[in-house]
């Protein structure tokens, strides 16, 4: 059956539309069965009804044309329950509908199921039999098991669809939504750029170009770089190779013979297709048929057509314009399977005005980078066909996380207002910057950001800071192509701590692994947010940690204003053994003849671990900062980086905030300073609560400062406390959103919550 279920998913998800995949679906599962009818009923949202969408067994006339209200027939008895229904006699149950035209008259077995994608029902899949028999438990399990595996490729092949229909010759208007989750708040309106890593054929997106010639011509270029390329590693491995991996060679030569598969990919670049978008389907295509061949040999030849089509994309690539000289369009909107922090950096920052993200979740560190350049930003919209979508418009909707494609001029002029409530708003807050945050009854909050870009700094200065509470110094090592020297180190962080002098500016060592890896330093593991991460790692490599810390020593020579920070400490020997490194550094500098203080030490608390030894910690450093991102995934046992399970990432969860409030109790109890240098302080509502907590420092994206900055000057730290008392005994965390957006609202400052969005 695994092996069935296997070929009928491979298939399915290689049938280029809805139409095919749902006549795929029901005549694979009919033959594998062995039943007389399979059909599958699709919900039509608009026209609240199922509709008959496929079938084998039934009148190939009635597809389309039967179809049953919510709630009528057995069908929507399957739909409403959302539970498979088995039935030896449908036509004697009460709920029996039957379909005119269908010839389902004869028919008696009948079983169906839900198909369930992220619990939204998309339809349900049916079998039925002549003979009056129940189908046993295996026919039931292996229906349940399609139905679901194959939920996610109907999603899929639907918003696929329905991007076709608005991106082909006769372009049509819609409000096709899909949905994601936020990364930073804002609308944005503008053309899709999708931006694919190199060598990734699945990401290539559809282009259609003009100049035939010339595209066939940078083709055939890079076909006989392959053909070379091959001949040459052939040539060089022919001594220790036996014969019939050698005849591998030849074999991938003759493939890219012009009968092959070059003559396919000239075919499709003729027909106006660019030459990477042909070379994608062409592959795939012949990908397809290898995988589902019986013979194993033969099934893992796919592999050996995706490698030549990697290779031959990889020249197309390089053959292409270099990024820096693609000219980005006004507004783009730039679209990614998984934005990465190098990524942002890639398009002009005056022409980029928002983000989106197929994967990656709101607290990715992509989407926390968007948040700090106040890049309106949706993650995780994972039903998105991306690569269908260059050049479209596209609204996106970075407060619910949703995108629109190719939207209605009546849902663009919603938005176009959206933002010109939002422009008034910023434009408002300008004017505190040189005012300090300070609550209606005189209570004095010191504001800080975080920081990783260059550009953060003139930023954050312009927002008024007053320190740095977090500078991400991965951010300089993730954009580079091998480990920065201490010179280059001590020259980067060197801008970050002159720039703010005399304010302080805390450091935190190298924070690697989880969803920030480096390019020149894969860490390959199953489970990286419980893995090699943070301290973790820079321990197990003092000589990375040492000419770090080194550089932060160099680079404060004179100044006097760092601080150094260590990421997911999760026991006191880390410390300890962090800090007689650290005291290593300063000796050997001092040696050396430099003129070095010693440095401010904390601890970052992002694990349960730490909550409990938060006095332990802090009897042996000078500060706390509570790292809320990585210590709500924790937690709540919730990847931040997953979109999945974004719906169960909650910053005001109860468990949360009781955490932070005893963090920063226990480290009161020590008399050290506590700051949190988390997303939650970049929220008006999540810094008020935090306020009431007792919290010294918030320290935020500098995007959000000002917002911040308005909200605790509109309340008393005597009304923050008491917020405080009745959130913290709040066991529902939508009514603790509810809570805090009432309060908001009741003091005045109605504008720091989303504005109202079109349904
Ligand atoms: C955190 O985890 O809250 C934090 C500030 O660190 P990062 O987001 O970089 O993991
Ligand atoms: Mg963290």
């Amino acid at each position: 059956m695994l092996e069935t279920l296997r070929k009928i998913v491979q298939e399915v998800n290689a049938a280029p539309d809805l139409e095919s995949v749902l006549d795929v679906i029901v005549r694979r599962v009919q033959r594998a069965i062995r039943t007389d009818v399979c059909s599958i009923y699709m919900l039509d949202q608009a026209r609240e009804r199922y509709v008959l969408m496929a079938t084998q067994g039934l009148n190939q006339k009635s597809v389309g044309q039967v179809s049953l209200s919510l709630g009528e027939g057995i069908v929507g008895m399957v739909a409403k329950r959302a539970e498979p229904i088995n039935l030896e006699n449908a036509s004697i149950h009460s709920a029996f509908a039957y379909l005119k035209g269908t010839g389902e008259k004869k028919f008696h077995a009948f079983l169906g199921v839900p198909i369930i994608h992220h619990r939204t029902l998309l339809g349900v899949l049916v079998v039925q039999q002549k003979l009056i028999r129940k189908f046993d438990e295996s026919e039931e399990a292996f229906m349940v098991t399609m139905s679901a595996q194959l939920a996610g490729v109907i999603a899929h092949a639907e918003a696929t669809g329905s991007i076709n229909r608005i991106s082909g010759h006769n372009k049509t208007e819609s409000d096709r939504k899909f949905e994601g989750v936020s990364g930073c708040v804002g609308v944005a309106i503008g053309p899709a750029v999708v931006m694919t890593p190199l060598a990734d054929l699945d990401g290539v997106p559809d282009r259609q170009i003009d100049d035939i010639k010339a595209e066939v011509a940078k083709f055939k270029k890079a076909l006989s770089q392959v053909r070379r390329d091959i001949k040459k590693v052939g040539r060089s491995l022919a001594k220790r190779l036996r014969s019939e991996e050698r005849e591998l060679f030849d074999v991938y030569i003759r493939m890219l013979d012009d009968n092959a598969l070059a003559g396919e990919v000239i075919a499709r670049i003729k027909q106006g297709s660019w030459a990477q978008g042909a070379l994608k389907k062409v592959i795939g295509e012949h990908v397809h048929q290898f995988s589902l061949m019986d013979d194993p040999y033969l099934r893992e030849r796919a592999s050996d057509i995706r490698d030549l089509g990697r290779r031959m994309l990889t020249c197309l690539q390089e053959s292409g314009p270099a990024l820096s000289e693609i000219v980005f369009p006004e507004n783009t909107i730039l679209v990614a399977d998984e934005l990465t922090p190098a990524m942002l950096g890639e398009v002009p920052t005056e022409k980029l005005i928002g983000l989106l993200s197929v994967n990656g979740s709101g607290n990715s560190h992509a989407a926390i980078l968007a948040r700090s350049m106040g890049i309106p930003t949706v993650m995780g919209v994972v039903d998105l066909p991306y690569t269908r979508i260059e050049g479209l418009k596209v609204i996106l909707d970075g407060y619910s996380g949703r995108v629109f494609v190719n939207p209605s001029d009546d849902l663009s002029r919603c938005y176009q207002d959206i933002i010109r409530e939002e422009n008034e708003v910023n434009a408002g807050l300008e004017g505190l910057k040189d005012l300090p945050a300070e609550t209606t009854d005189g209570y004095r909050m010191p504001l800080w950001v975080n920081t990783g870009l260059v550009t953060d700094v003139a930023r954050s200065l312009e927002r008024g800071a007053e320190g740095i509470g977090l500078y991400r110094t991965e951010i300089p090592f993730m954009i580079r192509d091998f480990f920065p020297s201490e010179q280059d180190q001590t020259d980067t962080y060197r801008q970050q701590l002159e720039a703010f002098a005399p304010r302080p500016v805390t450091m935190r060592t190298l924070d690697i692994g989880g969803d920030k890896p480096l390019p020149y330093f894969p860490i390959v593991e199953d489970n990286p947010f419980l893995g090699w991460r943070g301290i973790r790692v820079t321990l197990d490599h003092p000589e990375i940690f040492i000419v770090q810390i080194r550089a932060m020593l160099r680079a404060a020579e004179g100044l006097d204003n760092l601080r150094i920070m260590l990421p997911m400490v999760t026991n006191v020997q880390e410390v300890d053994d962090s800090k007689k490194l650290i005291a290593q550094a300063v000796e050997e500098l001092r040696e050396e003849g430099y003129s070095i203080n010693q440095p401010l030490i904390g601890v970052m608390i992002e694990v349960p671990a730490a909550v409990y030894q938060v006095r332990r910690f802090a009897r042996r450093v000078d500060f706390i900062s509570v790292g809320s991102n990585d210590l709500t995934q924790y937690l709540l046992a919730v990847d931040r980086n997953n979109p999945r399970v974004a719906g169960l990432y909650v910053s005001y969860h109860p468990a949360v905030l009781k955490a932070l409030q005893f963090i920063a109790l226990e480290a009161h109890k020590e008399n050290v300073s506590v700051s949190i240098c988390g997303e939650m302080a970049s929220d008006p509502g999540g810094a008020i609560l935090l306020m009431a907590m007792g919290y010294d420092v918030l320290s935020m994206n500098a995007t959000n400062l000002p917002k911040v900055k308005f909200a605790l000057r509109g309340i008393s730290f005597e009304q923050a406390r008491e917020l405080l008392s009745e959130i913290i005994v709040m066991d529902n965390v939508d009514k603790i959103h509810m809570k805090l957006r009432q309060t908001l609202m009741d003091l005045g400052l109605g504008q720091l919550t989303r504005p109202t969005i079109p349904d």
